[in-house]
């Protein structure tokens, strides 16, 4: 049994507490945010691999959270739903290199393709409504004893003496504690409307109108998005709004009159590769797990089982 001290408090880093407490871990979480401040609250969430790279390691993971996350749509209080979707291609050669992680694919019909996508993939996939689901990590952590800490770590050597083993699980801030200067921000902005009975997901990434996705989730349907590269900018851009709903109404005619019932913008931590590796500062074992793009909650199982298999 190790003293672990998780440092973040968003789906990486309550899922790697969760995953080493569940290994008879002594875990304590520490996080500046609430998680409802965190990126991970912002997130759609599709599990869909997304601006993550390298892309054989990333399938992996995804593959392991594909598996945890559909177990876990068995019970609707973890906030995670299984629902049909499509992912639409506007162009002839798409590269499907994600459905190698899916079983149960199929093309999409011409009849179920919108005006200017030419093929698509239908496919049952975890849609995750990310306030509940952080909710039942965190409630679930605590039930094996985890302690948490509203904390903001400036040195790693200042955090928690007790423990031997440290997880940085701090999204697009890691470069502060590592000097790691490779991570970056790419802004997503959504909005989300009210559910008129929906369930099917939508992704049509190349949209030429720009990157458009409708995800019908138990509470509402989030409306996006955007990708903007090195953009810190976290206000609400009223312009950016209006055209994402043009897109998503177009795509979904069933949202025309929907009232908007919130909205809100994330940085998605970008970096070259995921990091995920062990090494050593002043004694003790640092696992850094962060960098996951706009993958964070479709590779968050498989990372989890990474970062539990490096602390031994
Ligand atoms: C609009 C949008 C849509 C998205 N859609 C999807 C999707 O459909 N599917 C998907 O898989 N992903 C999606 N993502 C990506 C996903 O949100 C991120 O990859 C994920 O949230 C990253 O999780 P994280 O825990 O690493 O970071 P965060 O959620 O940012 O959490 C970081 C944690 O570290 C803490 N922290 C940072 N620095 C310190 C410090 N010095 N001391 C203490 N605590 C610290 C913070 O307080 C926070 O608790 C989306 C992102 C956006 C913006």
């Amino acid at each position: 049994v190790r003293r672990i001290a998780v440092i973040g408090g968003g789906v990486i880093g309550l899922t790697c507490a969760l995953r080493l407490a569940r290994a008879g871990h002594q875990v304590s979480v520490h996080a500046a945010d609430r998680p409802e401040r965190t990126v991970s609250s912002v997130a759609g969430a599709l599990w869909f691999p997304y601006y993550a790279l390298p892309l054989d390691a990333v399938l992996g993971w995804a593959r392991t959270t594909l598996r945890a996350l559909t177990e876990l749509a068995a019970d609707p209080a973890t906030g995670v739903l299984l629902r049909e979707g499509i992912v639409l291609y506007r162009n002839e050669n798409p590269d499907l290199w994600w459905t190698a992680a899916v079983t149960g694919h199929r093309p999409a019909r011409t009849a179920e393709l919108p005006p200017g996508t030419v093929s698509g993939i239908v496919c049952s996939l975890p849609m995750v409504t990310m306030g509940r689901y952080l909710d039942w990590l965190g409630a679930r952590c605590a039930e094996l004893g985890v302690s948490f800490h509203d904390e903001t770590v400036t040195r790693l050597a200042a955090v928690e003496p007790a423990a031997d083993t440290l997880v940085l699980a701090t999204g697009l801030r890691s470069g502060e504690l590592t000097g790691d200067k490779t991570v970056r921000p790419v802004r997503g902005q959504v909005v989300r409307l009210a559910n008129p009975g929906l369930t099917r997901w939508i992704v049509d990434d190349d949209n030429p109108a720009g990157m458009t996705y409708v995800f019908p989730r138990q509470d509402d349907v989030v409306c996006g998005g955007t990708a903007d590269e090195n953009e810190f900018d976290t206000t609400v851009d009223p312009a950016t709004e209006q055209a994402i709903l043009a897109r998503s109404l177009e795509l979904e005619p069933a949202l025309v009159g929907v009232p908007v019932v919130s909205r809100a913008v994330g940085l998605r931590p970008v970096r070259p590769t995921v990091r995920l590796d062990r090494t050593e500062q002043d004694g003790r074992a640092v696992i850094c797990c962060y960098g996951h793009g706009g993958s964070g909650v479709t590779l968050s199982w498989g990372c989890a089982d990474e970062v539990a298999r490096l602390a031994g």
